[in-house]
């Protein structure tokens, strides 16, 4: 195992521009070794009251230009470069995803960032032709307002960047940021926060509030001083906070246990099978475009289970800090378990072991299901860990109909080389993003991101993001 850095980082929570210790504290652990690697102060209810008044009172004291928000965004930008094997260390250990994987988000979030700072520059309301009788000699227009204060809540998965998916479109709008960060991967986000410190950006544009979903989540929500909230996680904890936030506006980035088709016609079957087990396993399984249920036409389903069951022979399977790892550990042991319950209970009602199947500790080794059926836990939720599920189909039509029926709508795959299918399918599939002839985990991190159905509400990528994050206004002039 390569050796772990020693160094045990000390947060505290983050207001107007220092940090602040507390006395209750949560420790980190490195989540291959099980080692503590940090200890966070714990924001009690006051704290975050206290970040929020100080979000609250920047916003409106403070403000940015939009050259100053560029400026600032891109030199932060430069900083991450700068660091960023320091950075992809710190994944690695928090969250345990293997180092190239690290450094491709560290990578991936200094794009977010860059995108955020252009479109600083570009955000622009539209002109209102006021063509309706008795509005003559009346002209209008539309701006955009940054709302205030937005609560921005993480998760652990892609800690570095979905916090920078959240705090540079923010900034990048001109509002000021109470930032959640998951409590399992909370030491990125602080290094984040210093990062922006040093790169410029004034006191009280980001506050950081350490603490667990249930108390210091909770407070945050529970402060009607928040004019949005920003949340990427689970459906469970989204819905709570759309029920809990009133007429206020949010943003939900949720789940997803994404279909990919791939049709007879598919350019290149191997090709296909290749995507979808190195992009269902990339990130440990854990992303939530993952790919998870693939339906492959019967004629090349044999194909496709031996070229998949290849990559996946090929794959190294381990300490997430060796730079050839390809899939480590997941979050928690305990969520490995829950994997490994979920597969028991397959292979009990008829499921097939392809490929995999056993767990290691917190590791859980690539595996490939056949024989599955719809209603099992691992089709029919979120299974979030290294699996694929294996389904063959004799007609599109109905490969179209059971990837449609879920209750998520992130995004889907589908491989053809019949240009007429693949644009039936974008009519027909019913999510958020539709990806031809590539697997459901594509994204850019400039195109417009989001679900439909539980799998949320509001789109990110920057410029889409600073669409939800400022209002629009309307400005009528009478001549
Ligand atoms: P999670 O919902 O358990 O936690 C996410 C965040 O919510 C954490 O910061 C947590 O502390 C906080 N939280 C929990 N309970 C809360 C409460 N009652 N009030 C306020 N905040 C609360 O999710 P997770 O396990 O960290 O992440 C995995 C989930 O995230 C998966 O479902 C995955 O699909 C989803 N995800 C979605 C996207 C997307 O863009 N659609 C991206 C990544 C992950």
């Amino acid at each position: 195992m390569a050796t772990t850095q020693k160094t045990l980082h000390q947060y505290g929570l983050l207001f107007n521009g220092a940090w602040r210790e507390t006395d209750d504290t949560f420790s980190v652990v490195h989540k291959h070794t099980g080692e503590e690697i940090a200890r966070i102060g714990k924001a009690s209810r006051q704290d975050v009251q206290d970040a929020i008044n100080d979000a609250q009172a920047t916003f409106k004291t403070n403000k940015l230009t939009p050259i100053q928000r560029y400026d600032i965004l891109m030199r932060a930008a430069e900083l991450f470069q700068a660091r960023k094997e320091e950075l992809a260390l710190i994944i690695v250990q928090e969250v345990g995803k293997v180092l190239k994987d690290a450094r491709g988000e560290i990578d991936r979030g200094i794009q977010t960032l860059i995108a955020s700072a252009e479109e600083a520059k570009r955000i622009a309301g539209i002109g209102v032709p006021l063509s309706q009788p008795g509005f003559d000699g009346k002209m209008a227009f539309t701006v955009r307002v940054p709302v205030g204060v937005i609560g921005a809540i993480t998760p652990f998965n892609y800690p570095f960047n979905l916090t920078l998916h959240k705090v540079g479109p923010a900034i990048a709008a001109g509002n000021t940021v109470v930032l959640k960060p998951a409590e399992m991967t909370p030491i990125i986000a602080c290094k984040i926060a210093d990062i922006f410190l040093e790169a410029g950006l004034p006191a009280g544009y980001l506050n950081v509030v350490n603490g667990f979903g249930q108390e210091t989540g909770q407070y945050l929500l529970e402060d009607e001083r928040i004019a949005m909230y920003t949340f990427t996680g689970s459906p469970g904890v989204g819905r709570h906070i759309k029920s809990v936030t009133g007429i206020r506006k949010v943003t939900l980035e949720l789940g997803n246990n994404s279909p990919n088709i791939v049709h007879v016609d598919a350019p290149d079957v191997e090709k296909a099978a290749e995507l979808c087990v190195t992009r269902g396993v990339g990130n440990n399984g854990q992303a939530c475009i993952s790919v998870q249920r693939v339906y492959v036409h019967r004629d090349i389903y044999d194909k496709f289970i031996e070229a998949a069951v290849n990559v996946a022979k090929a794959l190294k399977v381990g300490d997430p800090e060796d730079p050839a790892t390809d899939v480590g550990p997941m979050i928690s042991e305990k969520e490995a378990k829950r994997v490994e319950s979920w597969i028991e209970e397959a292979v009990q009602q008829g499921a097939n072991i392809a490929f995999g199947g056993k767990r290691n500790g917190a590791i859980f080794e690539p595996t490939i299901l056949s024989s599955v059926q719809p209603e099992m836990k691992v089709m029919c939720q979120e299974i979030f860990a290294p699996v694929i599920n294996v389904v063959p189909y004799q007609d599109i039509e109905e490969a179209f109909a059971w990837a449609n029926d879920t209750c998520f709508g992130l995004q889907v795959g589908f491989f053809t080389s019949n240009l007429q299918l693949a644009m039936r399918a974008t009519q027909e599939l019913e999510f958020g993003g539709v990806i031809i002839n590539d697997v459901s985990t594509t994204r850019a991190d400039v195109m417009p991101y989001g679900g439909v159905k539980d799998s949320g509400i509001g789109r990110e990528g920057p410029r889409f993001a600073i669409q939800e994050m400022t209002d629009e206004r309307i400005i009528v002039i009478n001549l």
